[in-house]
């Protein structure tokens, strides 16, 4: 198996952690779904959101509310669609009434980021807003003063090239915040084309067990049922993009 597939394997793993994940009793208890986050396993660009919301934990999808419609038009405006990136979230269930991740449920949580990170492996890791700036640059500098500035950062075992920008849903009713977040959006082509920054020293992997691994056909049948749902508006269209990378096919969730 090559590389990029072994990945692939790895997520699913890690997916199927996260939902079975009751590390947390309140959001445990109150969650629909996990919204683990979804996309192309391969993506040379991810983005870090805050936590699934009411529509996310519905549909076991992140961003697929106004926020995220925000964010597919700003991929449009560069030439990208939601299937070219992967979508996570710093937390995987919805905190009850769209309240804060507590600091709790974020440690609880962040080793799903960590792996996703590790495993998608992008170029270029957009955090948007102030939780996923903060857990990613483990420094509590807020996002008003970073957004837009990209900088290589050690985050888990890689080294990542980081983007902080605005969270969509904030610039969604001040069209000053959309303006610079529209600008912010318009450099991501740019960036993506830098090299990769050079990789630590990995220490070797320790023997895999091979429960963790979850069968190919399994998982396929969960992402159909759940692809063919419909979208809650009319979506924009997407442009067709060309897989770039070897091993890029699609599921439903990634
Ligand atoms: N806001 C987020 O941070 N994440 C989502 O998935 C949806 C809205």
């Amino acid at each position: 198996m090559s590389d990029a597939a072994q990945r692939r394997e790895e997520l699913k793993a890690v997916w199927e952690q996260a939902n079975a994940c009751q590390k947390c009793p309140q959001l445990a208890s109150t969650r629909q779904t996990v919204v683990f986050g979804a996309g192309n396993a391969h993506a040379d660009l991810m983005f870090v959101g805050e936590a699934p919301g009411a529509r996310e934990d519905e549909r076991g999808l992140p961003f697929v509310g106004q926020a995220g419609r925000l964010l597919d038009q700003l991929l449009e405006e560069i030439g990208l669609a939601r299937s070219d990136v992967f979508v996570a979230n710093v937390l995987k269930c919805r905190p009850p009434g769209n309240r804060d991740p507590l600091p709790q449920e974020i440690d609880n949580c962040q080793d799903y980021l960590f792996r996703q990170l590790d495993l998608i492996r992008p170029k270029v890791v957009c955090s948007l807003g102030n939780f996923s700036t903060k857990l990613l640059r483990g420094d509590p500098t807020g996002i008003t003063r970073l957004h837009g500035r990209e900088e290589i950062r050690p985050i888990g075992p890689r080294t990542l090239r980081l983007y902080p920008i605005f969270h969509p849903a904030a610039a969604l009713y001040t069209p000053r915040m959309l303006e610079t977040l529209r600008e912010d959006f318009a450099r991501l082509p740019e960036l993506l084309a830098l090299p990769e920054p050079p990789q630590p020293e990995r220490a070797p992997e320790p023997d895999r067990e091979p429960e963790l691994v979850v069968p190919a056909p399994e998982f396929a049948i969960v992402a159909a049922e759940r692809a063919p749902e419909p979208l809650p508006e009319p979506e924009p269209a997407a442009p067709e993009a060309a897989p770039e990378r070897p091993g890029d096919e699609q599921l439903g969730l990634f």
